[in-house]
Parts: structure tokens; sequence; C-alpha cells
């Protein structure tokens, strides 16, 4: 059996969810990496130093990778792999298109993986993180879909993996389109995802600008990021990179503050696991007390500025 990591290069860099699988997988057997990307020293030593043995690269240039990247792929695993895939964008395209091409379905959101039986054992939460539900595959190539931070990613000093270059798959009509642009997203303080304070704003916060700014204030008192529910995004007032959630960020930080924030379950599944969670709300029967280790019933208006005032005059 091995275990196959697919990695899409980021900034130079092999990905985050690559490195977290990583370490996760590297205790069962050999672990290879399909990467997609240019390809660089410093990447493809992060695969080794996390425990990837070879790494299988795919340079595509600038047409979208996932078509030529499951063709490829498809051709590499056998009946007996797992093939673990992050959340990101093209990660869930590919583990789509190999699904298709090898007729095994996704085993998708996990957050624990177990091959140790006669059958590889993956763990999933519904009903926000309240029910684990374990599935067994009984046919392969298990193909896994991991929740970002479900794994630590560590380092094992593993030594510089062999690099083969696989041969770009003529895939037709699917493979065609290219990438004509790209945007980086602006943003100011920590980044959301690895910050170790968070303050996560909601639908109770009242709108943009002066009534959001609270939610600012906090994250810029304390050297924290700010996050946001969807219902916040959707009114537009702040940008989708910082909602948390199911369809959003998952963020584990040693502090979450939830500020006007109901605590729905699609919003809890990104956050839940953050190490101390407080939160602010009006309705002493909202949702998000139930996963608080600290709670204040009060109005966000009222409660943050004292807050806020309190933590200036420190
Ligand atoms: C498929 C799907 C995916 C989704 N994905 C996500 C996701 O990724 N992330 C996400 O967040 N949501 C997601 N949602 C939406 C989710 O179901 C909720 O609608 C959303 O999280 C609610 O956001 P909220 O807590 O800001 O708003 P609300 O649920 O409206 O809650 C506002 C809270 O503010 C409190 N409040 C109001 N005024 C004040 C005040 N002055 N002071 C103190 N408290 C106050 C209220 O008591 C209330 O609890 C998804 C939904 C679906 C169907």
């Amino acid at each position: 059996m091995t275990t196959w990591v697919f990695c899409e290069e980021q900034n130079g860099n092999a990905s985050p969810s690559a490195l977290e699988l990583l370490t996760k997988a590297r205790g069962w057997g050999d672990v290879q990496v399909f990467y997609v990307g240019a390809g660089s020293d410093t990447a493809f030593t992060q695969l080794g130093d996390h425990g990837s043995s070879a790494v299988h690269h795919l340079d595509v240039g600038d047409r979208l990778p996932a078509a030529a990247a499951a063709a490829a792929l498809a051709g590499l695993v056998g009946e007996s792999d797992i093939v673990l895939f992050g959340m990101s964008s093209t990660d869930r395209d590919v583990a789509g298109r190999l699904s298709a091409r090898t007729g095994c379905p996704v085993l998708a959101n996990a957050v624990e993986i177990d091959p140790s039986g006669e059958e590889v054992l993956v763990t999933n939460e519904i009903l926000g993180g309240t029910t684990r539900v374990v599935t067994a595959a009984t046919a392969g190539p298990v193909i896994v879909v991991a929740r970002p931070k479900a794994f630590p990613a560590e380092q094992n000093g593993g030594g510089a993996p062999g690099v083969t270059a696989v041969p770009t798959p003529d895939v037709g009509h699917p493979g065609g389109a290219s990438v004509l642009e790209r945007h980086v997203e602006e943003s100011e303080g920590p980044d959301l995802e690895a910050a170790a304070i968070v303050i996560g704003g909601g639908r109770g916060m009242g709108g943009a600008a002066e009534k959001w700014e609270p939610v600012a204030n906090l994250a810029s008192l304390l050297g924290g990021a700010v996050g946001a529910t969807r219902a916040v995004v959707d009114a537009g007032w702040v940008p989708y990179s910082l909602q948390i959630g199911q369809t959003g960020k998952t963020v584990k930080p040693d502090v979450y503050i939830a500020c006007g924030v109901s605590g729905a379950m699609q919003h809890l599944v990104g956050m839940k696991d953050s190490s101390l969670i407080i939160a602010i709300n009006k309705d002493p029967e909202a949702p998000i007390f139930s996963v608080s280790d600290l709670g204040i019933v009060g109005d966000v208006h009222k409660v943050m500025p004292a807050l806020n005032a309190a933590l200036e005059n420190r």
C-alpha cells in the first residue's frame, strides 16, 4: 500500500494541508506526493522533511491543473492505495475527477483516518461536530478529503525526496482552460488561519463601518485576526476571505472571541476546536454559549467598547 498526498504549490511552497497529511500518513508506510506547480527545491525539501519518500511533479504552466492532474494521478495510483487531499478548490476538483476516473467515492471532511485494520476507517463530523461518523472503505483506491488542521504538521527530519517529472496528459477540452490573472487579497494583521487570537464578528454587530469597528479594534488591541460569519460576509460588511465555517476557513486559535455570533453549526465547524472560546451575545439561549468556556450575556455595543477601553487603559 502506498499513500499519496496531493499538493498544490502555494507561493513557491508546499501547501500547509499537504504537510499536515504527510505528518499523519508517514507512520503507515510509504508516502509519496503528487505535486502540481512550477516546483522549487524549497517546496520539495519541505515535503521530504515531513515524510515524503518521492515527489511526482506535474507542471501545467498557466493551465487550470485539475483535469490533467486527475488523469495523471489515476495512472499512478493502485487499488490498494490511499489518496489524500486537502480542502482547497483545486484539491477538491482533482479528488472529484479522480473519483469519476476510478469509480471510487470521495470520503470528505475527514478528521481521522485509520488504515491499520482490514479496511480503511475514515471519520468525519456532522451536526456541527456533535456526531462522529465512521465510514469503512471496502474498495480502493481510497480517496479522502481531510479538513484543514485536523492533523498537526511536524517535520521528522526526512531527507530530500526523489523528484520525477510527470508528463502532462492530453485530456482534450477540459485541460484547455488557462489562468489569465491572479488576484492577491490584501490584508492587515496576522493571517486568519494561523493567528493565536481570532475575533469573530457576527450579524449581531449590526452593520459595517463604525458598527463593525469594535471587532477590528479588539483584534488590533490583542494582536489578533478578524474573522466573520457567513451572514456578515453575505451582507458585504467584510470580504469572503474572512469567513469562518463550513464554507469558509477553519481556525484553531488559542482564543476565539465570538461577538454577536449565534453559533450556527456551519460556523461552529470552523472554530469549535479553538482552545478557549469566549462569546458575547445578548441572547442567553444562543447556541454559541454551548461551546463557550466563558460567556457574556449583553449587548456587544455596550460590552465591547468597555472591553476595548479597559484594554487601552492597561
Ligand atoms: C450550506 C451552508 C453553508 C454555510 N456555511 C457557513 C459558514 O461557512 N460560516 C458561517 O458562519 N455560516 C455559514 N452558514 C450560515 C449559517 O447557517 C448561519 O446563518 C450563520 O452562521 C449565522 O451568522 P450569524 O451568527 O452572524 O447571524 P445570526 O444567526 O443572525 O446571529 C446573530 C446573533 O447576534 C446576536 N445579537 C444580535 N444583536 C446583538 C447585540 N446588540 N449584542 C449581542 N448580540 C447580539 C443574536 O442574539 C444572534 O445570536 C452556512 C449555511 C448553509 C446553509
